[in-house]
């Protein structure tokens, strides 16, 4: 059945599974590492690829088959591969798309592995990567070389949710024969679908939103059929592919994602504005406020503004972890995504590693505290927060 004509939810619901003879309603796991051939001649013609069918599930496997499928029709994509994680998918397309000579322009607001992995490890492979302020289109364009294969943003960012525009972006690497990527973690397919706004490649980590519960790890890579074809080789031979167990967690995921994705946007709008009235929050970043610098981008480019925010508190770091060391509710954590409301703070951990100048180039600042806004009742949420508020 072609599902690319009915609506968002029915496809997160319904895209992707192929009853098997059991009948059953619910998407089955086929938790097999290889697959047996009917005789000699099927082996021979399988392997040959002149006949379709399951190898080994390092190359395919019908329960990450379905996840894929699923997630291709909703980003609006031809062909999607899954990942073991983010970073694999992240791995895989440059190891794919890029060869030693090649250049990438990167948004400097990227996730802390992304960064490591184009800095330290892709250089040691003749690939440099050159880092601009995502928001600001003419510091791309002059970044850009005769080499540059490969332009890289995430959008919003974490944790203070500057966005790029998509379109703007995705005309630059193509008047330049490049390519354009964008990490949609943030935001997913229920609120924003890039390749709609001319991106080349969405890629995920499925162990945010896509899971939404926390449980495991895995990622995606969604374009067109010849750019994923080259992320599958790279996928199959070297083997960072998704679990199938995983892949069931992540297709169970999907079918609840747009509800999911409202709620989280929804209760960050809520707790945002009632931030924005605190006195002792000095700033609020999320871009559902009237007073964010790309409001209008992310009302354009968006259908939601997200589950996650991020507030700068009077009084630096010691404000910061006091707020943080009050909550009782939200969990201290790192990892975001998840029905479970988590709060961290940037300057000592995820952006910890970074130079004191580095952060303040990025305005990472003492005070700021992020939150990805879970599933909770707002009012808890906001209970929670006010009892460190009032210590300041
Ligand atoms: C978590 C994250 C990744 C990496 O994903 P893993 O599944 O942890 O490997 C990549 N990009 C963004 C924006 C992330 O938040």
């Amino acid at each position: 059945m072609d599902y690319d004509d009915l609506g968002f939810s029915t496809r997160a619901v319904r895209a992707g599974h192929r009853r098997s003879a059991e009948g059953e309603q619910s998407e089955p796991i086929y938790l097999t590492s290889s697959f047996v051939f009917a005789n000699a001649a099927e082996a021979a013609a399988r392997f040959a690829e002149e006949q379709p069918g399951n190898i080994y599930s390092r190359f395919t496997n019908p329960t990450v088959r379905a996840f894929e499928e699923r997630l291709a029709t909703l980003e609006g994509g031809a062909r999607c591969v899954a990942t073991a994680s983010g970073m694999a998918a992240i791995l895989a397309t440059c190891m794919a798309l890029l060869r030693a000579g090649d250049h990438i322009v990167s948004s400097r607001s990227l996730f802390g592995s992304t960064v490591s992995l184009f800095e330290k490890y892709l250089t040691r492979f003749g690939i440099a990567t050159t880092f601009v302020d995502p928001c600001d289109p003419e510091a791309w364009r002059l970044a850009i070389r005769p080499e540059t294969r490969l332009l890289f943003v995430e959008t919003p960012s974490n944790p203070l949710t500057e966005l790029a525009d998509i379109a703007v972006l995705a005309d630059l690497a193509h008047e330049h024969d490049a390519l354009l990527a964008v990490d949609n973690c943030f935001c997913t397919p229920a609120l924003q679908r890039p390749l709609q706004h001319g991106a080349d490649l969405v890629i995920h980590s499925a162990t945010k939103y896509l899971d939404g519960q926390g449980r495991c790890l895995g990622g995606a890579v969604v374009g067109d059929q010849a750019l994923l074809e080259e992320v599958h080789g790279v996928i199959r031979t070297a083997g960072p592919a998704m679990s199938p167990f995983n892949a069931w967690v992540f297709l169970k995921g999907l079918e609840t994602l747009n509800l999911r994705m409202r709620a989280h946007s929804a209760s960050a709008e809520t707790l945002a504005h009632w931030l924005d009235q605190q006195p002792t929050v000095e700033r609020v970043h999320y871009p559902g406020l009237a007073s964010h610098p790309q409001h209008d981008l992310a009302a354009r480019q968006q259908t939601g503004f997200g589950g996650l925010l991020s507030f700068e508190v009077a009084g630096g770091r010691e404000a910061a972890w006091r707020v943080i060391d009050a909550v009782e509710t939200i969990s201290i954590t790192a990892n975001l995504g998840d029905a479970k409301s988590t709060i961290t703070h940037p300057a000592s951990t995820t952006h910890g590693r970074l130079s004191a100048a580095q952060r303040e180039a990025m305005s990472i600042r003492e005070g700021l505290v992020r939150l990805s806004v879970g599933l909770e009742e707002v009012e808890d949420l906001e209970a929670d927060l006010a009892r460190g508020l009032a210590l300041i």
